[in-house]
């Protein structure tokens, strides 16, 4: 059910000042009546001399505002509905469009079904609603010619009759933009797990070049807006050629692996690691400073080339393994681009002057 907590401020603003001036307007009517409540159940009174001639007719307009208020207050009530269903809409506008992938395409397609589902549910009730005042209306016509008791009887039996379905309408509406909301939930959490595995590399479970594209644009965002400090480390195993081509491709990738969880286990949960490419990762470090990021490089390659790494099956020894990192700090007026240049250049740096070794600015040749 809908409580007042669902509403936005304003939304409860207008509801407060709708209510209140609906009771106030009955108090004045209650008052212009002199609290004679017969006043509101004539709607209309005729006059007829001796010889049966109608001579006047009137109109109660206390009676006719009265029924009208009654009637807005049941198109409020509606409203709250309908305000319960435009607060889904948002829901509806997540960040999965543009992921290229079989899963999210799907997912998007359930979403749009979902939603015209919802909308012709809408529909539906809106063409309730218009067929309620249309018999509305038509009793306004209905009633002439009838007994004034007669007139209160049919007002008060279409009121409860017509209140009654669109209660249960209104019921219907609910429990159907419920049904709706449900499916929209978990089609929300599906394409939330389709995205993740879209931002992911499959072989090591880091983030991808996708990913890394996205963190990057939002770290350089971060720093030009807060003036903060971004780190970026771009590291490669040496020499992995030759491991490959002694141990297998298989080998290769099972050592790709473990550099990858060396790289996670060295880092903080605010940090990305990325697969940049084949055996080369990249580390973005957001308000690390380029010390910092040195000294986390040099603990990854540490830890790397301590590894004693052997087949299990065939119990053959790999031997030592050794990787390179170069390390760059974010400077006013870098872009991603810059910034992953300078990282680059230092990896570059330090492949050359001789491998298993971290290269940054400000140490050794600038
Ligand atoms: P350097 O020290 O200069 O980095 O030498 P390197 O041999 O590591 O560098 P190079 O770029 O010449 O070779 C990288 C090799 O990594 C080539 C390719 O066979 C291997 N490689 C790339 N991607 C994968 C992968 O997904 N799995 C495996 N097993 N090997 C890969
Ligand atoms: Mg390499
Ligand atoms: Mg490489």
């Amino acid at each position: 059910m809908i409580s007042l907590r669902d509403l936005t401020a304003s939304q409860r603003t207008l509801l407060g000042v709708g209510a209140a001036s609906v009771v106030a307007a009955l108090l004045v009517l209650l008052s212009a009546s002199d609290l004679d409540l017969t006043a509101f159940r004539t709607l209309r009174a005729v006059h007829v001399n001796g010889a049966g001639n109608v001579v006047e007719t009137r109109y109660n307009p206390i009676a006719i505002v009265g029924l009208a208020l009654i009637g807005v207050a049941i198109l409020g009530a509606l409203g709250l509905v309908f305000a319960s269903f435009l607060r889904l809409l948002p829901k509806f506008a997540g960040g999965i469009l543009g992921a290229p992938s079989d899963a999210l395409a799907q997912a998007g397609q359930k979403l749009d079904q979902e939603l015209g589902k919802v909308l012709g549910h809408i529909r539906a009730h809106i063409t309730t609603n218009e067929s309620y005042a249309k018999s509305l209306a038509s009793a306004q016509s209905r009633l002439s010619g009838l007994s004034e008791g007669e007139q209160v009887r049919v007002i008060v039996s279409l009121l409860v009759a017509e209140n009654e379905r669109m209660r249960q309408d209104s019921g219907l509406l609910q429990s159907r933009l419920e049904d709706s909301q449900k499916q929209i939930q978990s089609l929300r959490s599906s394409l939330s797990q389709a995205e993740a595995v879209v931002l992911k590399d499959p072989l090591t479970g880091a983030g991808n070049r996708r990913q890394f594209d996205v963190t990057m644009e939002k770290a350089v965002l971060e720093c030009e807006r807060n003036g903060t400090t971004l780190s970026l480390i771009m590291c490669d195993i040496d020499h992995f050629k030759r491991v490959n081509d002694a141990f297998g491709h298989q080998v290769g990738d099972e050592l790709i692996r473990m550099f990858a969880r060396v790289i996670e286990g060295s880092v903080r949960d605010a940090d990305t690691v990325i697969r940049y490419g084949g055996e080369e990762f990249a580390i973005v470090l957001p308000q690390t400073e380029q010390e910092a990021a040195r000294s986390i490089a040099e603990r990854i390659r540490r830890q790397f080339e301590s590894k004693r790494l052997t087949i299990r099956e065939t119990s053959q020894k790999i031997g030592q393994l050794t990787a390179s990192f170069g390390v760059a700090e974010y400077r006013p007026g870098d872009d991603v681009e810059t910034l992953v240049q300078r990282a680059d250049a230092k990896l570059y740096d330090a492949k050359s002057s001789g491998r298993n070794r971290v290269a940054s600015f400000g140490h050794g040749d600038d």
